[in-house]
């Protein structure tokens, strides 16, 4: 068996996941797997971006496509404005972040990124009297319930962030049913300010324009940040297809919807086990 990954190192975009505060575990993830390609003897190609002729030259009998999304990149009025920029660059730090924000899109990256760009010192998932403080938890008095009724004290952002959405839903409705709140609740004690039912108009050197309950409004903001949403990368699936070469799809290739890494894990061992 060969993987194969454009990339320098495994795990596609769970290497942006991982670079959030509170999800650092996935590096965890990451090096389990790495690990176990060792361990079972899969010849590991990275830097490697495959086309069908290659893999047909090389007489794969079956492949597994696995080639994830693409960022969603809405029609609009100045989308190529210097001031705006994909999640990707921001969670990579290829691109500077303003301390006047709007993010636009507020799925799972949407909340991931204000997340990351309104977080200060610590992340409380690495030091436990770093959590301990956010969430006003006495470990060692052991009072009622492990809380201390003190307030939380969460650092404040110097950033003003806007997460915005255009569906008139409360914000964060599709985030995970156990540990949701938990990100609103956080944003919400770091003054990020949730915004929902907003239609965008433009973006220009004012900032990015919009109309909400039919009222024009504008943000003045130095950072317009793209969560626009994703679609499956298909091309080389649809190669394959072209060339008669047997090719199965998973993960986001596959459906990209939500951001599920159980789901793209699930059917891929699945797939692995049948072959
Ligand atoms: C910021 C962020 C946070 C997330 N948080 C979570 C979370 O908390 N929980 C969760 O379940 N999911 C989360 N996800 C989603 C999760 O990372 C994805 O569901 C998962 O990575 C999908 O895996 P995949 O293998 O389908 O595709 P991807 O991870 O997108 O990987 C695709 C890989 O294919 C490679 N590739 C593409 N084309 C070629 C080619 N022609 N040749 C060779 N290689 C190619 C790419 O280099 C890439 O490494 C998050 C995603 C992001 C961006």
């Amino acid at each position: 068996m060969t993987l194969f990954d454009a990339g320098s190192e495994i795990g596609g975009q769970f290497n942006l996941a991982k670079r959030i505060p509170g999800k650092e575990e996935f590096y965890e993830t990451l090096r389990y797997y790495r690990k176990m390609i060792d361990v079972h003897h899969i010849a590991l190609r990275l830097n490697t971006r495959v086309d069908a002729a290659m893999l047909k030259q090389e007489g794969f009998d079956e492949v597994i496509v696995a080639t994830g999304i693409e960022p969603r990149t809405p029609e609009l009025e100045g989308i190529h404005h210097p001031k705006v920029v994909s999640y990707i660059d921001v969670i990579q730090g290829r691109k500077p972040v303003g301390k006047r924000v709007a993010i636009m899109g507020a799925g799972g990256i949407g909340f991931d990124v204000a997340e990351l760009i309104s977080h200060e010192g610590k992340s409380g998932a690495l030091d436990i009297d770093v959590f301990a403080r956010e969430w006003g938890i006495d470990f060692k008095n052991h009072p009622r319930g492990g809380v201390t009724g003190v307030v939380p004290q969460v650092a404040a952002s110097d950033r003003t962030v806007y997460l915005m959405q255009r569906k008139t839903d409360p914000l964060g409705k599709t985030l995970g049913r156990t540990t949701g709140w938990t990100h609103r609740m956080v944003l919400n004690r770091r003054g990020v300010r949730m915004i929902n039912g907003v239609e965008y108009l433009k973006v220009d050197d004012a900032g990015l324009h919009t109309r909400i309950n039919n009222e024009p409004q504008l943000f003045e903001v130095d950072t317009v940040i793209v969560c626009a949403g994703q679609t499956p990368l298909r091309s080389l699936y649809d190669e394959l297809q072209a060339a008669g070469v047997k090719a199965t799809l998973v993960g986001g290739a596959f459906e990209a919807a939500e951001l599920d890494a159980k789901r793209a894990i699930n059917q891929a061992s699945t797939l692995a086990a049948a072959v």
